[in-house]
Order: C-alpha cells, then sequence, then structure tokens
C-alpha cells in the first residue's frame, strides 16, 4: 500500500488497520517474533518517511533505519502482547518484556536501552475485543463454534458479535454464538449483551423459530438479569407483531425481575410509542430522565440521549436530511475486487459520481457476472446504503435508501468503499477510487474497462467455499470432483470475456 502527501487522518487510520491485520496474519501464520518484526519494519517504511517528513529534519539513511527499527520493534511488541491466539485458549503467546539491561527484542544483539530503547514511539492502541474481533475474522466459519467451548469470556463473545452486527455478518455470528446457549444454567448477566445480540442475528436473518426458542431458553435462566432479558426480548417482539397486551405483560414480568434496570426505560418508551401513545411516552421520557440522572453509580446520558431520540424524529430523515445536495461532479475510475479471493477476481470501470447506489448495484453485478439472487448493501465510511422498505428494522444502523442517495453525496475524499453482496455467503467487495477524473456526460455513465477471473457461482458459500470448490475442480482425485462438475457444468474458474462483460454493462443504459 502506498500512501499519497499529505496524509490524511483517515488514511492513516486505514493505514494502520492493515498493519495491524498484517502483523496479526504473521503471528497466527508463523508465531514468530523475529518475523512479526521483519514484516512490520517494510511495512513502517512509509510511516517512517512520513514522520522524517513532518519534523522537517534531514535524517541521514541510518538515522532513518534506527527510527524504523526502533518502531517496528514497539508495534511489534504490542501486537505480539496482545494478539489472542486461538490454540492457546484466546490468550497471547508468553508476553515479551523488554528490560533495559537485556539484549534487545529487536534481535540487533545490542541492549534494549541503547538499541530500541532510545527512540519514544507512540503504542498501538488494541483493545481486546477488537484484537479478538480481529483474530476471529481469520478463522473459516466452520470453526467458530469452538471458540465458546475455548473459554472466551461472554461478555468479549458479546462484543464481537456486536461489532460483526454492524457489519451485517448474522450467519457469523450465529455461528459464533449458538453454542453458548445451548445451557443457559451456567450463563448470567454477562451473558446478556451476547444474548441480545443472537437474537438480533436471528431477527435479520429472518429466522423466527430459532428466535423464539432462545428467548424461551433465557425465559427459564436460573439467572435474573438472563431471564429478564428474555421477557424484555419477549415484549419487544410481541410490540413488532402490534400485540400490545402481550408486550406488556412481558414488560411487567421483566420489571419484576429486574426493577432497577435501565433498559426498561428504553422498553416502556418502545412499547408506548409504538402503541401511539406519544403524550404518555413523553411523561415517562421525563420521569426516566430524572431517574436515571440521580443515579450514583453510572452515568446514563447516553440513555437519556436515546430516550429524547425516540420521541423526536426517526435517525433516517435526520441521516438524510444531512447529505450534502451539491457535489462535485466527477467520473471515477473504480477497481473492484473480492475479498479473500487469490488469484484476485477484479473488475475496472469508470462510473460517474452521480448514479445513485441502486444504480451501481446493477452495475456492480453485471460487471461482475452475479445474477442479483440476494440482498446487498454500500458501507461508505459509516454510511450503510442498500435497498429499503417499510419494514426494514428500527435497530442497528440505518440503512440509507439506495435508490436516494447518489455516489457523490457520501464519497468525498475517500479512497475506498465496500460492497457487501449475500448476507450468507457475505461477498465483500473492496471498491478502490483509483482516479477522479472531470465529469464527461457524453460518454454513456459507466463503462467496464477491464477485469480477470470468472464470477464465484451463487450460493457457493463465500470466498471459504469458493477456494474449496477451485481445489476440488482442478484435482480429478478429489472426492468431491465429479459432484463439484455435475453441479457447476462448464464453468471456468479463469475465464472472463472483457468483451461480453463490456457488452452487458453497456446495453444497461438504454434502460436506464
Ligand atoms: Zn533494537
Amino acid at each position: 500500500m502506498h500512501l499519497d502527501q499529505p496524509v490524511s487522518p483517515q488514511s492513516m487510520e486505514e493505514y494502520f488497520d492493515h498493519v495491524v491485520d498484517e502483523g496479526i496474519g504473521v503471528i497466527l501464520d508463523t508465531g514468530s517474533f523475529q518475523a512479526l518484526h521483519q514484516r512490520l519494519r517494510e511495512l513502517m517504511a512509509t510511516i517512517t518517511e512520513w514522520i522524517a517528513d513532518e519534523a522537517g529534519e534531514q535524517s541521514s539513511d541510518d538515522e532513518l533505519d534506527r527510527v524504523n527499527r526502533a518502531i517496528a520493534t514497539q508495534a511489534a511488541l504490542d501486537l505480539w502482547n496482545n494478539t489472542p491466539i486461538p490454540e492457546n485458549h484466546f490468550r497471547p503467546h508468553k508476553q515479551i518484556k523488554p528490560e533495559r539491561n537485556a539484549p534487545c527484542p529487536c534481535g540487533s544483539q545490542r541492549k534494549y536501552k541503547q538499541c530500541c530503547g532510545t527512540v519514544d514511539t507512540p503504542g498501538l492502541q488494541l483493545p481486546l475485543d477488537e484484537m479478538a474481533a480481529r483474530v476471529l475474522k481469520r478463522l473459516p466459519s466452520e470453526r467458530l463454534g469452538e471458540i465458546a467451548a475455548l473459554g472466551v469470556p461472554p461478555i468479549a463473545l458479546g462484543m464481537i458479535a456486536r461489532a460483526w452486527f454492524k457489519e451485517r455478518r448474522y450467519e457469523d455470528i450465529i455461528a459464533l454464538l449458538e453454542p453458548l446457549f445451548f445451557d443457559v444454567s451456567r450463563l448470567d448477566e454477562r451473558a446478556a449483551l451476547a444474548a441480545d445480540t443472537l437474537a438480533n442475528a436471528y431477527l435479520a436473518r429472518n429466522d423466527e423459530s430459532r428466535r423464539q426458542q432462545l428467548v424461551a431458553k433465557l425465559k427459564s435462566a436460573p439467572d435474573k438479569t438472563l431471564r429478564s432479558a428474555g421477557f424484555e426480548r419477549e415484549a419487544t417482539m410481541s410490540c413488532d407483531s402490534g400485540d400490545f397486551p402481550a408486550a406488556w405483560a412481558a414488560f411487567k414480568q421483566a420489571q419484576r425481575l429486574t426493577p432497577d434496570n435501565p433498559m426498561l426505560a428504553r422498553l416502556e418508551v418502545l412499547v408506548l410509542l409504538a402503541e401511539g401513545r406519544e403524550a404518555e411516552a413523553r411523561e415517562r421520557v421525563e420521569f426516566w430522565t430524572a431517574k436515571l440522572a440521580r443515579d450514583p453509580d453510572y452515568d446514563h446520558s447516553n440513555l437519556i440521549g436515546l430516550l429524547h431520540q425516540m420521541l423526536n424524529a426517526n435517525p433516517l430523515e435526520r441521516r438524510l436530511a444531512a447529505l450534502p445536495e451539491s457535489y462535485p461532479e466527477r467520473r471515477l475510475i473504480l477497481h473492484v475486487a473480492l475479498e479473500g479471493i487469490s488469484p484476485p477476481i477484479w473488475r475496472r470501470l469508470e462510473v460517474e459520481n452521480c448514479l445513485t447506489f441502486a444504480e451501481l448495484h446493477v452495475i456492480l453485478q453485471t460487471a461482475m457476472g452475479w445474477e442479483n439472487d440476494h440482498l446487498y448493501e454500500f458501507i461508505v465510511g459509516d454510511h450503510h446504503i442498500g435497498p429499503t422498505s417499510e419494514d426494514s428494522p428500527a435497530w442497528g444502523e440505518p440503512v440509507l435508501p439506495d435508490h436516494e442517495v447518489e455516489i457523490g453525496q457520501v464519497l468525498g475524499r475517500r479512497k475506498s468503499f465496500r460492497y457487501l453482496y449475500d448476507f450468507g455467503d457475505s461477498w465483500r467487495h473492496r471498491i478502490t477510487v483509483e482516479e477522479r477524473l472531470p465529469s464527461t456526460p457524453t460518454e454513456r455513465p459507466a463503462i467496464l474497462r477491464a477485469g480477470a477471473r470468472a464470477c464465484p457461482p451463487e450460493d457457493c458459500g463465500g470466498a471459504w467455499g469458493y477456494q474449496n470448490l477451485i481445489v476440488a475442480l482442478a484435482n480429478p482425485e478429489d472426492e468431491q470432483h465429479s459432484e463439484t462438475l455435475d453441479w457447476l457444468g462448464d464453468y471456468k474458474p479463469e475465464a472472463f470475456s472483457i468483451m461480453s462483460a463490456r457488452k452487458k454493462v453497456a446495453s444497461l443504459f438504454k434502460r436506464i
């Protein structure tokens, strides 16, 4: 990855993001601190130059090398000591703590205090739940079910799952959390976040029966807080289906079990608003605001803010209103690549930034060779953009309607964004903005320029399933070989006809 000058805080953040993921990859693949250090020296070279440029001082190559080595050492220590290892019950490898008089961990054979210890470098911020999430991301979905048994604390699992929820990784959440609730008798309130997130994932996947089963289990849990969580969820579900008497009955049960639970405030206001009892909802918000503000132990300002937000407009409307109406018109050169597949399956497109995301979706489907069989979503910074309908879920990030939002309204100076296709198989397309050219309205608004390799077959199980399929296809000895051939017919992974794909993309614009 190359950084353009000047470096924006955002691209710095993306770069460090990349560095952390690379570092974790080396630790998990090699288990070697030296290999990690070597890789970080390469990755940190750009950063070192940037820091030197910022300082405005002329530095000798030797000096740059010394600083680079020290930055890499600090980053390697941070990563090494904070990367949970699946095979080690999700605990990091044996900690390495540099002693001033001990040999420097960079391998220079000199004392730490005379080597990397002489350079003052900022450490990386690596919260444990985030690190665990990054490690889990590398595990194949088939192995997620083992995680709960490894003794990862339920609270950490809940936090990981909540982060995944924002990325709509519902299947992974289910695979990760379901085993945790096989036996609720050993669980306590620390599993409440996990329970909540799992129930939301079922909801997102439209799996009503498993959601009901989970709620029934929670309602029978020995732990009061979990039992209350079950009733709270039941109240929300009844409310969603318009059965308000059942919603209030469940609410009262929850209230009996955990009278001081602040989340009951949200639930009560939610049901009142759903019933259209706005004046009462307003009164209760006032009541809860006063009560929560008196709590000496916790700061409830987030919850209080949320309650007031619920009374006022819906968040989607506010988000839409905040988008700029005008922006510089550009012709973008976009590089689209499927994540997690090598050699890469990629396309290069010219696209006018005045197109809507709904149009871009059709263009991407056609350019890649997908069949438009599944749901999709664009993730641009913290915006989620996709098809929306009246019954879109009211929780989580609001999804902006893709037929209303234009690329230029949200892209800004961003260098990349994501297109997620099929929430089951999770085809993640990384879309990189390679160039921003002046708009050329006389041309077709989208042109396919180049590409390589055939699109994966629909429903083949995501990047992981695809790689297995390629292996089976290539090897006549593979036990899946003939079955795969039967299924795929004359599918050739390497085949891609730019002429034919370009025509298909061009033909879209006779209709749009
Ligand atoms: Zn050193």
